[in-house]
């Protein structure tokens, strides 16, 4: 099974470039955040605990997320592969996805991360927020505030991954064409 866990700040085309890799290598796909935005807009009570923390660019907590993906993982173990889209977040999240992936007998194959300029982040995601209709993107204050949240608590994950070899940098500037083209090249290489 191919496994990839998508990594990169918000704006960095994570959502994106999970879409083409599940056209091309049939995967399933799992964003946290997508599945967050659905229980809000079903208000569940999941949804109404996640819902404040995500207006202020903040992480949902560990626990909460966790929960959550454990059952979607369960159920996807004899797919061709899952793509994993804003988790892990943590690095007790990425330790748990390890856990659960290994409940199933599967592992993470590689993690990519999306190396995006501050700047274009910004750019990009304004320029979302005319068509997302997310709260989160609609303000510049909770823009940055993500972005450092980021870069406070998600970055030193890539540590994490460093240390199991499982660690691959992507240039995500330029076309979307040419960043997929950098993405397959990784992966046709693992
Ligand atoms: P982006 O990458 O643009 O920030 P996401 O849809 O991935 O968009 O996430 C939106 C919000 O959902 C985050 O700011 C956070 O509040 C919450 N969220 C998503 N995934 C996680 C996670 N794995 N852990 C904690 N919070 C999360």
């Amino acid at each position: 099974m191919l496994n990839i866990v998508l990594f990169g700040p918000p704006g960095s085309g994570k959502g994106t470039h999970s879409a083409k890799l599940v056209e091309k290598y049939n995967l399933v796909h799992f964003s946290t955040g997508d599945i967050l935005r659905s229980e809000i807009a079903a208000q569940t009570e999941l949804g109404m605990l996640a819902k404040s923390v995500m207006d202020k660019g903040e992480l949902v907590s560990d626990k909460l997320v966790i929960d959550m993906m454990r059952n979607k993982i369960s159920q996807n173990k004899d797919k061709n592969g899952l793509v994993f889209d804003g988790f892990p977040r943590t690095t007790e999240q990425a330790a748990a996805l390890d856990k659960l992936l290994a409940e199933n007998n599967l592992s993470v194959s590689a993690m990519i991360m999306l190396d995006v300029e501050r700047e274009e982040l910004v750019k990009r995601l304004q320029k979302r927020s005319e068509t997302s209709g997310r709260a989160d993107d609609a303000d510049i204050r909770v823009i940055n505030n993500r972005i450092d949240v980021y870069n406070r608590q998600t970055l030193p994950i890539a540590e994490y991954y460093k240390k199991q070899n499982k660690f691959q940098n992507v240039n995500g500037m330029g076309s979307i064409d040419d960043i997929f083209d950098r993405i397959v090249k990784v992966i046709e290489n693992l």
